[in-house]
């Protein structure tokens, strides 16, 4: 049994935060994205890029600033092969715990080597005055409209892929991991949910 609320983000709820982005819908075409978080990591981010380039989808990766520092490679290769980069703070900090201004130091670190204006909170929490210095720095803020709990070691891979069948609608933006703790279950899943989008008709694309 699954129940919505803890895998689909409700309209009302998405309408209530103003200045995030849940889903993002193209005209005249039917649309999903796949994000990962958390990376790049050598033990996953490799094999998510050859599932990808496999299916010819293209997806989005809110990195870590410090794993892309020590990773370049995978930074490079996820840049090379037509995916986006987002900025998921340097060190996945708590922005709730933390100054405005250490938070925004922060982001800009990771900005030195990520270069990008797609932003995407860790824990998906910050304080209202860190959205509001986010927004005003040029910063577009991501959420997610479906949740896959891929880090979660209960959550099997056949778990997961049903969460996407679910939940999933045009322009809907899907959450995984490329971090070891959801490794086995997130990859396992990834090319059964990629196929079961593209049969849908959907066309996956970067933020
Ligand atoms: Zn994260």
């Amino acid at each position: 049994m699954l129940f919505p609320v803890f895998y689909q983000i409700p309209d009302f709820v998405q309408r209530l935060y103003r200045g995030i982005v849940w889903r993002k819908v193209v005209e005249n075409k039917k649309v999903a994205y796949l994000t990962f978080d958390d990376g790049p990591v050598p033990e996953v981010t490799p094999t998510v890029l050859d599932i990808l380039k496999q299916y010819g989808a293209k997806a989005t990766f809110f990195m870590v600033g410090e794993n892309a520092v020590k990773h370049p490679d995978l930074l490079e290769r996820i840049r090379q092969e037509g995916h986006a980069v987002g900025n998921h703070t340097y060190n996945h900090i708590k922005g709730w715990q933390l100054t405005t201004a250490q938070y925004m130091k922060n982001i800009r670190k990771a900005d030195e080597v990520l270069h990008t204006t797609l932003f995407r909170p860790p824990y998906g929490r910050m304080k209202h005055s860190e959205k509001k210095a986010l927004l005003q720095s040029g910063y577009s803020i991501y959420y997610w409209d479906v949740l896959t709990h891929d880090y979660n070691k209960q959550y099997s891979s056949e778990k997961i892929v049903a969460i996407v069948k679910r939940f999933t609608r045009n322009g809907s933006i899907i959450t995984f991991h490329d971090s070891i703790k959801s490794k086995d279950s997130m990859l396992k899943a990834l090319p059964q949910v990629i196929q079961f989008l593209q049969q849908e008709g959907y066309e996956l694309i970067t933020l």
